[in-house]
């Protein structure tokens, strides 16, 4: 995955016209800009959210990503669940994002509190594919990268995304099935 946040469509051209179909963004607004132009353009793109939803946000949400792989409390999931039957949908899957590192202030699901987070996705029948995981910044990642993918395979879920540019191929050593690339693409 190209994460293309923060990057003008005249930036994104290049990377389309080479072939890249699948991005991440990190807001709802800012890809309601950029991405209806660029979709029109590109039909067989695929552009994930991979940054935090607000319940107020999520009929729009649903509409834009193709996935939201920032699922990671009970409210967005009921709220997600009411707007599931929106007829203009387009996400089709979720992955839910686990805060690895117990850090207080970030998002994601605490590890404790996973299964029941799974469990009511699946109350709704909504599709859970996988986990998303940003390990914390000055830590070794490879124990949230292990975390993560023991997650995935005690709850049997297909779909592993984590690594960036600074660890991707570690995360790929220990399974990822996305890594979402952002800087190392961007810088000249
Ligand atoms: C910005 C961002 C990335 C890309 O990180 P880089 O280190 O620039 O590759 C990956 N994942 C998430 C959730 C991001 O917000």
């Amino acid at each position: 995955m190209v994460v293309s946040k923060n990057q003008l469509p005249e930036a994104i051209y290049p990377l389309l016209e080479a072939g890249q179909r699948f991005f991440g963004e990190a807001r709802v607004q800012e890809t309601a800009s950029k991405w209806s132009i660029l979709r029109k353009l590109y039909l067989d793109c695929h552009v994930h959210l991979i940054g935090p939803l607000q319940t107020n946000k999520v009929r729009q949400a649903l509409e834009l990503f193709d996935a939201i792989e920032s699922v990671d409390r009970p409210r967005l999931i009921l709220e997600l669940a009411k707007e599931w039957s929106n007829p203009h949908r387009k996400t089709h899957k979720l992955l839910i994002q686990v805060n690895t590192g117990q850090e207080p202030q970030k998002s994601g699901v605490l590890i404790d509190d996973l299964p029941d987070l799974i469990h009511l996705c699946h109350l709704h029948n909504l599709p859970v594919t996988g986990l998303m995981c940003i390990p914390p910044l000055l830590e070794d990642p490879t124990l949230h990268f292990q975390i993560l993918a023991n997650l995935a395979k005690t709850y049997n879920l297909p779909e592993l995304s984590m690594g960036m540019s600074g660890d991707y191929s570690l995360a790929i050593a220990h399974g990822a099935t996305c890594v979402r690339i952002g800087s190392a693409i961007w810088k000249s």
